[in-house]
């Protein structure tokens, strides 16, 4: 999605809260954006050049915080506005965070290990001056994982000595911590539970659709499926399986083990990655790509929530669409914080040399979930709002006060 789409939220936001058009001005302008060329070469000895770019949007409430995504799709309006996201998501959680984020336009499912591992470290010989673990702290997204962090965190030692909190998301014997790989999945299934136990509904009374089965999407299914909701359908990007009793989701996570891909799995029947969105069910859970709920599909959309793990998958005029509609949405800036809120928690660790059980991870996570889904409430009833409002003036107000606060204005 552009940077406009999102900042046309922000716009609706400021306008609620009446905030000025300066400080609007000032909220919405990035820091600092880096684009560049690496270079490198093939295992088969050719050299082929890739563009890489980092966004870094607002450093007011602290060090900037946002992931790298490896994908052909990567553009810098598309950067632009995943840093803009990062801003507003790092303030609902209050995390002491700004926004960032970046990306390499590129499709790593055609690299060897070693051409990712050459392109990543290539990445950090470019940017290494401009981030840190107090200025800029990337993590994982769409494409790259925790192998790559490793990388990042080697190749940054390299100029800066010793520093495990420059990145986040590393493998947990790597300086990583227990509970980041699952922690976006779970903080979805949290934000679900919160809202569907205040609709009298329940997880485990409930029919899920997932697009997407990733890292986000493959987690959420099985937290899902653990606590007795009924997953009738998933996808990847090779399309997607349907099994109106409910599929049996570890059975299907062994299939994608030995397969690679969700398709063919003996358990259900084949269905499209469109159809899929327009499946009926309790919760739409898209986990995938941005911008896939659009003014195309969204009067044909057949559900009653729709839980944003993915980062801006439903565009302004779905949007609009789906609250004419009411149909609830619980937007991305809450839904899928679970993954930089435990972010978070691997740099205090790191910083503090020390390292959490799963459990207290866990315990601390649903803490800070729960924490921001009652101050969401409060706004989306005092102002009868719907929720992405509510997260976009909450965003607002605590950056805004960090930012006044600082003297910027
Ligand atoms: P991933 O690379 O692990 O998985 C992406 C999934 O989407 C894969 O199953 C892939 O096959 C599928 N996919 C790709 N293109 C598709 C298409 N055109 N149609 C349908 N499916 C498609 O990525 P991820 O980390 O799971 O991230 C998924 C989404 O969640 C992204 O929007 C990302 O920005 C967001 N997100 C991720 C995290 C995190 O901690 N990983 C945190 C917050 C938000």
């Amino acid at each position: 999605m552009s940077i406009e789409a999102t900042n046309r939220f922000v716009h609706e936001a400021a306008v609620l809260m009446d905030i000025g058009a300066k400080m609007e001005r000032i909220l919405t302008t990035p820091r600092r954006e880096v684009r560049v060329q690496l270079t490198i070469e093939m295992d088969d000895g050719r050299v082929e050049s890739f563009m890489g770019f980092r966004v870094q949007h607002d450093d007011s409430r602290g060090p900037m915080k946002g992931g790298l995504r490896y994908h052909p799709e990567v553009d810098p309006a598309e950067v632009r506005s995943l840093a803009s996201l990062m801003t507003w998501k790092t303030a609902v959680l209050n995390l002491p965070f700004g926004g960032a984020k970046g990306g390499i336009a590129c499709d790593p499912t055609k690299f060897s290990q070693r051409e990712t591992e050459r392109l990543t470290r290539r990445l950090v010989d470019h940017i290494h001056e401009v981030i840190g673990p107090y200025t800029d702290i990337p993590a994982p997204d769409m494409g790259s994982n925790a192998q790559a962090m490793a990388w990042i965190m080697d190749q940054y030692a390299k100029y800066h000595g010793f520093q495990p909190a420059v990145v986040t998301g590393k493998p947990v014997d790597m300086h990583g911590s227990l509970g980041r790989e699952e922690a976006t999945g779970l903080g979805t299934v949290i934000a679900a539970r919160e809202v569907l136990q205040d609709h009298d509904m329940a997880v485990s009374r409930s029919t899920f659709v997932v697009q997407g089965f990733g890292n986000v999407g493959s987690h959420t299914a099985r937290i899902l499926h653990e606590q007795g909701g009924k997953v009738l359908a998933v996808s990847d990007v090779s399309g997607g399986v349907i099994n109106k009793e409910g599929i049996d989701i570890p059975a299907l996570l062994d299939h994608v083990r030995q397969t690679g891909r969700v398709g063919g799995f003996a358990g259900a029947d084949p269905i499209s990655n469109k159809d899929l969105l327009l499946v009926p069910c309790d919760v739409l859970i898209p986990a995938a790509l941005g911008g896939v709920l659009t003014k195309d599909n969204a009067r044909a959309v057949q559900t009653k929530f729709i839980v944003e793990a993915a980062n801006s998958p439903t565009d302004a005029d779905a949007d609009d669409i789906f609250r004419e509609r009411g149909i609830f949405v619980v937007p991305d800036i809450f839904a899928n914080a679970g993954g930089v809120t435990v972010s978070y928690f691997e740099w205090v660790q790191n910083l503090q040399r020390m390292q959490w059980t799963a459990r207290e991870v866990h315990n601390k996570l649903e803490a800070k979930m729960t924490a921001s889904y009652r101050d969401l409430m409060k706004i989306c009833k005092s102002r009868n709002v719907p929720m992405r409002a509510a997260a976009f003036v909450l965003a607002l107000s605590r950056v805004g006060k960090a930012a006044a606060t600082r003297g910027l204005t």
